[in-house]
Protein backbone atom coordinates (compact mmCIF):
# COMPACT_ATOMS: atom_id res chain seq x y z
CA UNK A 1 0.00 0.00 0.00
CA UNK A 2 1.57 3.54 -0.96
CA UNK A 3 0.27 5.10 2.15
CA UNK A 4 1.53 9.31 1.93
CA UNK A 5 2.93 10.61 5.34
CA UNK A 6 0.41 12.82 7.47
CA UNK A 7 -2.02 12.52 5.10
CA UNK A 8 -5.28 11.27 7.40
CA UNK A 9 -7.35 10.48 3.69
CA UNK A 10 -4.85 8.59 1.91
CA UNK A 11 -5.35 5.55 3.63
CA UNK A 12 -9.10 5.30 2.41
CA UNK A 13 -8.19 5.45 -0.79
CA UNK A 14 -5.69 3.21 -1.08
CA UNK A 15 -7.30 0.86 0.99
CA UNK A 16 -10.53 1.04 -1.24
CA UNK A 17 -8.18 -0.01 -4.28
CA UNK A 18 -7.05 -2.95 -2.43
CA UNK A 19 -10.37 -4.08 -1.82
CA UNK A 20 -11.33 -4.34 -5.45
CA UNK A 21 -8.59 -6.02 -6.58
CA UNK A 22 -8.82 -8.39 -3.62
CA UNK A 23 -12.18 -9.41 -4.30
CA UNK A 24 -12.39 -11.25 -7.40
CA UNK A 25 -15.13 -8.56 -9.00
CA UNK A 26 -17.84 -8.39 -6.43
CA UNK A 27 -16.36 -5.33 -4.87
CA UNK A 28 -15.73 -3.80 -8.20
CA UNK A 29 -19.27 -4.13 -9.18
CA UNK A 30 -20.52 -1.98 -5.79
CA UNK A 31 -17.75 0.48 -6.53
CA UNK A 32 -18.77 1.38 -9.59
CA UNK A 33 -22.51 2.25 -7.95
CA UNK A 34 -22.66 6.04 -8.04
CA UNK A 35 -23.15 6.42 -4.67
CA UNK A 36 -19.47 4.97 -4.28
CA UNK A 37 -18.13 6.69 -6.98
CA UNK A 38 -19.47 10.02 -5.47
CA UNK A 39 -17.72 9.02 -1.69
CA UNK A 40 -14.29 8.58 -3.91
CA UNK A 41 -14.44 12.24 -5.66
CA UNK A 42 -15.33 13.30 -2.29
CA UNK A 43 -12.53 12.19 -0.73
CA UNK A 44 -10.31 12.97 -3.25
CA UNK A 45 -11.67 16.69 -3.58
CA UNK A 46 -11.80 16.42 0.83
CA UNK A 47 -7.93 15.67 -0.26
CA UNK A 48 -6.94 18.68 -2.55
CA UNK A 49 -8.97 21.08 0.09
CA UNK A 50 -6.82 20.07 3.36
CA UNK A 51 -3.54 20.60 1.04
CA UNK A 52 -4.70 24.35 -0.11
CA UNK A 53 -5.99 24.95 3.74
CA UNK A 54 -2.49 23.84 4.76
CA UNK A 55 -0.68 26.03 2.27
CA UNK A 56 -3.14 29.47 2.94
CA UNK A 57 -2.05 28.59 6.50
CA UNK A 58 1.85 28.64 6.12
CA UNK A 59 1.65 31.51 3.77
CA UNK A 60 -0.67 33.55 6.45
CA UNK A 61 1.77 32.94 9.24
CA UNK A 62 4.80 34.01 7.09
CA UNK A 63 2.56 36.91 6.40
CA UNK A 64 2.29 37.66 10.17
CA UNK A 65 5.69 37.25 10.52
CA UNK A 66 6.78 40.00 7.92
CA UNK A 67 4.41 42.21 9.55
CA UNK A 68 5.49 41.86 12.97
CA UNK A 69 9.10 42.41 12.16
CA UNK A 70 8.05 45.36 10.10
CA UNK A 71 6.66 46.85 13.36
CA UNK A 72 9.35 46.40 15.30
CA UNK A 73 11.66 47.98 12.66
CA UNK A 74 12.98 51.85 11.82
CA UNK A 75 11.34 52.31 7.84
CA UNK A 76 14.12 54.50 7.20
CA UNK A 77 17.16 52.70 8.72
CA UNK A 78 16.01 49.78 8.89
CA UNK A 79 17.56 48.58 12.86
CA UNK A 80 14.99 48.47 15.34
CA UNK A 81 12.19 51.50 16.13
CA UNK A 82 11.23 53.11 19.48
CA UNK A 83 8.77 50.40 20.02
CA UNK A 84 11.74 47.47 19.71
CA UNK A 85 13.50 49.33 22.30
CA UNK A 86 11.03 50.10 24.94
CA UNK A 87 9.89 46.11 24.73
CA UNK A 88 13.79 44.71 24.78
CA UNK A 89 14.85 47.04 27.59
CA UNK A 90 12.19 45.60 29.67
CA UNK A 91 12.62 42.23 28.98
CA UNK A 92 16.71 43.17 29.67
CA UNK A 93 15.24 44.74 32.63
CA UNK A 94 13.47 41.86 34.63
CA UNK A 95 16.29 39.56 33.52
CA UNK A 96 18.58 41.63 35.39
CA UNK A 97 16.61 41.85 38.14
CA UNK A 98 16.17 38.48 38.65
CA UNK A 99 19.80 37.56 37.41
CA UNK A 100 20.96 40.25 39.77
CA UNK A 101 23.59 41.48 37.04
CA UNK A 102 24.01 45.09 35.79
CA UNK A 103 22.26 46.65 33.01
CA UNK A 104 23.83 49.72 31.17
CA UNK A 105 21.70 52.24 28.62
CA UNK A 106 23.22 54.55 26.21
CA UNK A 107 21.36 57.52 24.31
CA UNK A 108 23.00 58.83 21.30
CA UNK A 109 22.24 62.65 19.63
CA UNK A 110 23.42 63.88 16.13
CA UNK A 111 25.14 67.47 16.77
CA UNK A 112 23.86 69.79 14.76
CA UNK A 113 21.85 67.77 12.44
CA UNK A 114 18.78 70.61 11.92
CA UNK A 115 22.01 72.63 10.19
CA UNK A 116 23.28 69.41 8.46
CA UNK A 117 19.13 69.06 6.91
CA UNK A 118 19.28 72.59 6.24
CA UNK A 119 22.56 72.44 4.11
CA UNK A 120 22.57 69.76 2.28
CA UNK A 121 18.96 69.08 2.13
CA UNK A 122 17.03 66.17 3.74
CA UNK A 123 17.66 63.14 1.43
CA UNK A 124 21.35 63.60 2.35
CA UNK A 125 20.33 64.16 5.87
CA UNK A 126 18.82 60.22 5.46
CA UNK A 127 21.60 58.81 4.44
CA UNK A 128 23.33 60.13 7.06
CA UNK A 129 20.88 58.76 9.59
CA UNK A 130 21.49 55.56 7.72
CA UNK A 131 25.58 55.11 7.95
CA UNK A 132 25.49 56.51 11.71
CA UNK A 133 22.84 53.46 12.25
CA UNK A 134 24.60 50.84 10.50
CA UNK A 135 28.17 52.10 12.19
CA UNK A 136 27.04 51.91 15.74
CA UNK A 137 24.68 48.53 15.22
CA UNK A 138 28.15 47.20 13.50
CA UNK A 139 29.86 47.78 16.80
CA UNK A 140 26.87 45.98 19.22
CA UNK A 141 26.64 42.21 18.71
CA UNK A 142 25.47 40.47 21.54
CA UNK A 143 21.70 39.11 22.02
CA UNK A 144 21.30 41.06 25.40
CA UNK A 145 21.95 44.33 23.25
CA UNK A 146 20.73 46.59 21.36
CA UNK A 147 20.88 49.64 18.99
CA UNK A 148 17.50 51.26 18.34
CA UNK A 149 16.41 54.30 16.64
CA UNK A 150 14.18 55.32 19.38
CA UNK A 151 13.32 59.22 17.41
CA UNK A 152 14.64 61.78 14.54
CA UNK A 153 18.21 61.92 14.77
CA UNK A 154 18.23 60.20 18.27
CA UNK A 155 19.45 56.43 19.09
CA UNK A 156 19.41 54.53 22.14
CA UNK A 157 21.69 51.44 23.28
CA UNK A 158 20.42 48.77 25.77
CA UNK A 159 23.41 46.79 26.80
CA UNK A 160 22.52 43.50 29.14
CA UNK A 161 24.50 42.78 31.88
CA UNK A 162 27.12 45.77 31.06
CA UNK A 163 27.74 47.85 34.31
CA UNK A 164 29.63 51.41 34.73
CA UNK A 165 33.04 50.16 33.93
CA UNK A 166 32.51 49.01 30.54
CA UNK A 167 29.63 50.90 29.15
CA UNK A 168 30.97 53.95 29.10
CA UNK A 169 33.98 52.74 27.00
CA UNK A 170 31.81 51.51 24.58
CA UNK A 171 30.13 54.70 24.79
CA UNK A 172 33.38 56.40 23.81
CA UNK A 173 33.99 53.74 20.74
CA UNK A 174 30.65 54.53 19.38
CA UNK A 175 31.57 58.09 19.33
CA UNK A 176 35.01 57.63 17.97
CA UNK A 177 33.10 55.65 15.00
CA UNK A 178 30.54 57.96 13.99
CA UNK A 179 33.33 60.87 14.08
CA UNK A 180 35.60 58.48 11.80
CA UNK A 181 33.34 58.03 9.31
CA UNK A 182 34.12 61.55 7.81
CA UNK A 183 31.16 62.39 6.89
CA UNK A 184 31.22 66.24 6.10
CA UNK A 185 29.63 68.52 8.24
CA UNK A 186 30.47 72.28 7.84
CA UNK A 187 27.94 73.99 9.68
CA UNK A 188 29.04 72.01 13.05
CA UNK A 189 29.42 74.13 15.28
CA UNK A 190 32.53 71.35 17.07
CA UNK A 191 33.55 69.60 13.85
CA UNK A 192 33.74 69.37 10.04
CA UNK A 193 32.42 66.15 10.20
CA UNK A 194 29.34 64.57 11.77
CA UNK A 195 29.71 63.95 15.34
CA UNK A 196 27.43 62.82 18.46
CA UNK A 197 26.34 63.24 22.05
CA UNK A 198 26.40 60.27 23.71
CA UNK A 199 24.58 59.83 27.50
CA UNK A 200 25.53 56.91 29.80
CA UNK A 201 23.94 55.46 32.46
CA UNK A 202 23.96 51.82 34.44
CA UNK A 203 22.06 50.73 37.27
CA UNK A 204 21.53 47.30 39.18
CA UNK A 205 18.19 46.81 38.96
CA UNK A 206 16.41 46.12 42.40
CA UNK A 207 12.88 46.72 44.00
CA UNK A 208 14.12 50.18 45.28
CA UNK A 209 14.50 51.72 41.24
CA UNK A 210 13.01 51.39 37.87
CA UNK A 211 14.07 50.80 34.38
CA UNK A 212 11.75 54.83 34.18
CA UNK A 213 15.07 56.30 36.46
CA UNK A 214 17.73 54.65 34.50
CA UNK A 215 16.24 56.10 30.95
CA UNK A 216 16.13 59.32 32.97
CA UNK A 217 19.70 59.46 34.13
CA UNK A 218 21.10 58.43 30.62
CA UNK A 219 18.96 61.45 29.49
CA UNK A 220 20.33 63.75 31.67
CA UNK A 221 23.49 62.75 30.86
CA UNK A 222 22.95 63.19 27.53
CA UNK A 223 21.82 66.72 27.96
CA UNK A 224 25.20 67.26 29.64
CA UNK A 225 26.78 66.00 26.92
CA UNK A 226 25.34 68.59 25.13
CA UNK A 227 25.97 71.26 27.85
CA UNK A 228 29.63 70.37 28.14
CA UNK A 229 30.15 71.22 24.03
CA UNK A 230 29.09 68.03 22.07
CA UNK A 231 30.87 65.48 20.50
CA UNK A 232 31.59 63.82 23.74
CA UNK A 233 30.48 61.34 26.13
CA UNK A 234 29.25 62.02 30.20
CA UNK A 235 27.98 59.09 32.47
CA UNK A 236 25.45 59.59 34.95
CA UNK A 237 25.05 56.32 37.49
CA UNK A 238 21.95 55.29 39.31
CA UNK A 239 22.95 54.17 43.03
P1 LIG B 1 21.68 69.48 18.81
O1 LIG B 1 23.14 69.50 18.52
O2 LIG B 1 21.36 70.35 20.00
O3 LIG B 1 21.17 68.11 18.98
O4 LIG B 1 20.96 70.16 17.57
P2 LIG B 1 20.14 69.46 16.43
O5 LIG B 1 20.04 70.42 15.30
O6 LIG B 1 20.73 68.14 16.12
O7 LIG B 1 18.75 69.20 17.13
P3 LIG B 1 17.30 69.67 16.75
O8 LIG B 1 16.38 68.93 17.69
O9 LIG B 1 17.20 71.16 16.74
O10 LIG B 1 17.07 69.15 15.29
C1 LIG B 1 16.93 67.81 14.96
C2 LIG B 1 16.79 67.74 13.46
O11 LIG B 1 16.75 66.38 13.01
C3 LIG B 1 15.53 68.35 12.94
C4 LIG B 1 15.18 67.56 11.74
O12 LIG B 1 15.45 68.35 10.59
C5 LIG B 1 16.15 66.38 11.74
N1 LIG B 1 15.47 65.11 11.50
C6 LIG B 1 14.65 64.42 12.34
N2 LIG B 1 14.22 63.30 11.74
C7 LIG B 1 14.77 63.24 10.51
C8 LIG B 1 14.69 62.32 9.41
O13 LIG B 1 14.02 61.27 9.46
N3 LIG B 1 15.41 62.60 8.29
C9 LIG B 1 16.17 63.73 8.22
N4 LIG B 1 16.85 63.97 7.11
N5 LIG B 1 16.25 64.63 9.22
C10 LIG B 1 15.57 64.39 10.35
MG1 LIG C 1 17.57 65.53 19.22
MG1 LIG D 1 20.71 66.63 17.64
Amino acid sequence: MNLAKNNAVQPSIALVDEIIQGSGGKVGEWIKRPMVLRLKREIYAYKEMQEKLALELERAREENQKLRNLSYTDELTKIPNRRAFKEFAAREWRLALREKKPLSLIMVDIDFFKKFNDSLGHQQGDSCLIKVAQTMSGLIHRPEDIVARIGGEEFAVVLGNTGQEKAPMLAEKLRAMVEKMRCQHIFSEVSDVVTISVGVSSIFPSRLNSLEQLIENADKALYLAKDNGRNRVESLSVD
